[in-house]
């Protein structure tokens, strides 16, 4: 008979196993997509076998129950999307790490035969996939120090033959709104950093992914975010807590 202490570990364990296997699931067959949101701007994408992890950031656990990254995207140099730590911890030696310019300047040598650098605007294929650094700036007045226009990358993955939108941190910059055939989006919110709910509802509204979650969104409300984006445009929004402890 387990002893109450192991029926105790068992649980916890069961429990963290279900939390940790919180995946979505976008097509099916060999073009399946999953979806793992790991945390505030760090997710994971795996389709066809090939695993992509965005802004991997933390210990190098969060990542322990996930297949190894083929691919690594980082959008910009804040310590919320940058760690050269955790890349260094969970980069293999065939993972390749997309990354704009001013990111590569702050890795450390062991990463940078692993760097692939792009600009916005330029698109890689690897791996299978098709990914283009896309614009992540900011536009308010009171905002523009936070993020340059040119300096960070959002990405459009394409994978098992859909295109994936990751904003990165930005505001509703007309690069965003005129994204087309998007199946996926990530879209950033928070204050001072991004911006409002009624920017990123607008901004959706008007690119209108098939399916958006709502990610970087630590003090905002993602429930306005979703009344406000409505039924009518033909966007799904996911609404998933990606500040589990
Ligand atoms: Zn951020």
């Amino acid at each position: 008979m387990p002893s109450p202490f192991l029926g105790c570990a068992l649980a916890f364990c069961l429990l963290a196993v279900r939390v940790s296997a919180a995946d979505d699931h976008i097509g099916s067959g060999k073009d399946e997509i999953t979806i793992h949101p790991i945390n505030h701007a760090t997710l994971s994408l795996s389709c066809n076998g090939v695993t992509v992890y965005a802004d991997p950031v933390g210990e190098a656990k969060r990542f322990a129950d996930l297949p190894a990254a083929d691919l690594i995207l980082v959008t910009d140099i804040h310590g919320d999307h940058m760690s050269a730590p955790t890349l260094e911890a969970i980069a293999k030696d065939k993972t390749h790490i997309i990354v704009p310019a001013a990111v590569a300047e702050k890795l450390t040598e062991a990463l940078k035969s692993k760097l692939i650098i792009l600009k916005n605007g330029e698109t890689k294929e690897i791996n299978g996939l098709k990914i283009t650094a896309v614009p992540m700036y900011n536009l308010s007045a009171d905002r523009l120090k936070f993020h340059d226009k040119g300096r960070g990358n959002g990405y459009v993955v394409e994978m098992g033959g859909k295109r994936i939108y990751l904003s990165g941190d930005t505001e509703d910059i007309p690069e965003m709104r005129a994204l087309k055939n998007i199946e996926v989006a990530f879209v950033c919110m928070n204050l001072p950093y991004t911006m409002t709910e009624d920017q990123a509802a607008s901004a959706v509204r008007e690119f209108r992914p098939k399916i958006v979650y709502p990610y970087h969104y630590r003090g905002s409300d993602t429930e306005k975010f979703k009344k406000l984006v409505g039924t009518d445009a033909g966007v799904e929004v996911r609404l998933r807590d990606w500040y589990a402890k």
